[in-house]
């Protein structure tokens, strides 16, 4: 389906004495098996030239940043992003690489950040470029980068956060030597944007299986630096081993939100699976023990929901984004006053109305949380949680009927219809 379509446009590249290749994430997507809408190619061409080689065959095109050297076009379901080479001049100072236009495909190939991700079809032809190695490392799924990782995470720290984002995405390990880079260097990471660090950090969670990405920045201290809350979970064992591990415990939250999301049949959900992350970060902050030996976490709900917006904030998120799971998270706690009879309509009216166009959220949030190691527990928990949500749909059924029921009875109606 895609040979035809890249072998065109590769043919007018070619026509007009310039190179083109699909590169990146598609080649990589299409060796895997999973390959997108999203078509990626680098070429020799400069913008102008790419914009005009474009008009003409594409059903529209438009800029992505002349700035980048990049032009944007959609062909029937295909969309489109072509790149000039590229070869990268650094300062180590600076939050952005200065762009300088390369004058070669393997020049731009090196500068990539993991050499499955440095591997290109040219085109027309579609003979694999591969200087890196990228094919070998793809099937053994790992992720190297083409030169040292030393120089290339100097080069660009952001992309330590795209090992843990791509390890989460792609399953693959990360090879032990970028690893190892990443955990001497995890504090170069405050030299990059927050806006950069947050986009990584929402597709790393994301990603089919997160824990991989997310244990990851914790082993190598990133966490340290982008999201302090999640290391700041594992708490210290108290000597008796009262408490269960909140570090764990969340993880599971996180994945059993997962599977719920997935069960209902809803599309990955960054609020919804932020909100687990964050769910119990006021816990460190209140834990207190108590003389009886029991260990209490007095308002984490609140202090939680605090730390999570000054998070939030720091990683630029917006203000919808921010309120959403910051409300998820202090609301998460509500439930466990349900069960204990005292549980009027009002107080479930209260429930829905509090959690606004979020109650499905909030559903799945507090499913989720009902983990505990002792299984019967856990189970009751969840019984109980089915009983409340039977009851806010009964309640809301009830209000909806009450709501569209006409004033008139069956005789009035007949008269007026004529019937
Ligand atoms: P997806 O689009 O599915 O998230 P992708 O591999 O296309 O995955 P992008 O972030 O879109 O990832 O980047 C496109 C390509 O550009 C990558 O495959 C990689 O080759 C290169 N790239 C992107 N960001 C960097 C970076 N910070 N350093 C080096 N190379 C990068
Ligand atoms: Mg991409």
């Amino acid at each position: 389906r895609i040979a035809p379509v890249i072998d065109e446009l590769g043919e007018r590249f070619e026509a007009a004495g310039e190179q083109l290749a699909l590169v990146g994430g598609p080649v990589r997507d299409a060796m895997l098996g999973r390959l997108q809408n999203d078509l990626d190619f680098t070429t020799s061409a400069h913008p102008d030239v790419t914009e005009r080689l474009l008009k003409g065959w594409a059903d529209a095109v438009w800029d992505l940043g002349r700035d980048f050297g990049t032009i944007g076009a959609r062909k029937g379901e295909w969309q489109i992003e072509i790149t000039t080479y590229r070869s990268e001049v650094y300062d180590a100072t600076s939050r952005k690489p200065d762009v300088e236009y390369g004058d070669s495909l393997v020049g731009d190939l090196r500068r990539r950040d993991f050499t499955v991700n440095s591997m290109a079809l040219t085109v027309p032809g579609r003979v694999l470029e591969d200087p890196y190695g990228g094919i070998l490392d793809l099937a053994g799924r790992v992720l190297r980068t083409p030169g040292t990782p030393e120089e290339s995470f100097s080069d660009d720290p952001l992309r330590m956060m795209r090992a843990a984002r791509f390890s989460a995405q792609l399953g693959f390990e990360v090879a032990p030597e970028v690893v190892a880079a990443m955990t001497a260097m995890a504090d170069r990471i405050t030299i990059i944007s927050a806006e950069r660090v947050r986009d990584e950090l929402v597709k790393l969670v994301l990603a089919p299986s997160p824990r991989r990405g997310l244990a990851l920045l914790v082993e190598t201290g990133l966490a340290s630096y982008v999201l302090p809350e999640l290391p700041a979970l594992a708490l210290e064992r108290d000597e008796h081993h009262r408490h269960k591990d909140v570090y764990e415990h969340t993880l599971i939250v996180l994945e059993q939100s997962i599977e719920l999301e997935q069960q209902r049949g809803h599309a990955p959900d960054f609020v919804s699976r932020f909100a687990a992350l964050m769910h119990d970060v006021g816990k460190p902050r209140t834990r207190k023990f108590q003389d009886d030996g029991t260990v209490t976490f007095h308002h984490h709900d609140v202090v939680g929901a605090k730390l999570t917006r000054k998070r939030m904030k720091e990683l630029r998120f917006s203000n919808d984004e921010i309120d959403a799971v910051a409300d998820l998270v202090e609301l998460h706690l509500r439930f466990h006053g349900y069960g204990a009879g005292e549980w009027t309509d009002s107080a479930v009216r209260r429930y829905v109305r509090d959690a606004g166009d979020q109650l499905e959220r909030l559903h799945i949030l507090t499913r989720a949380d009902c983990t505990t190691r002792n299984k019967r527990k856990a189970d009751r928990l969840r019984r109980t949680y089915d009983d409340l949500e039977a009851r806010i749909a009964r309640l809301s059924e009830e209000e909806e009927l009450a709501s569209i029921r006409p004033d008139l009875d069956g005789v009035q109606i007949m008269e007026i219809l004529g019937i």
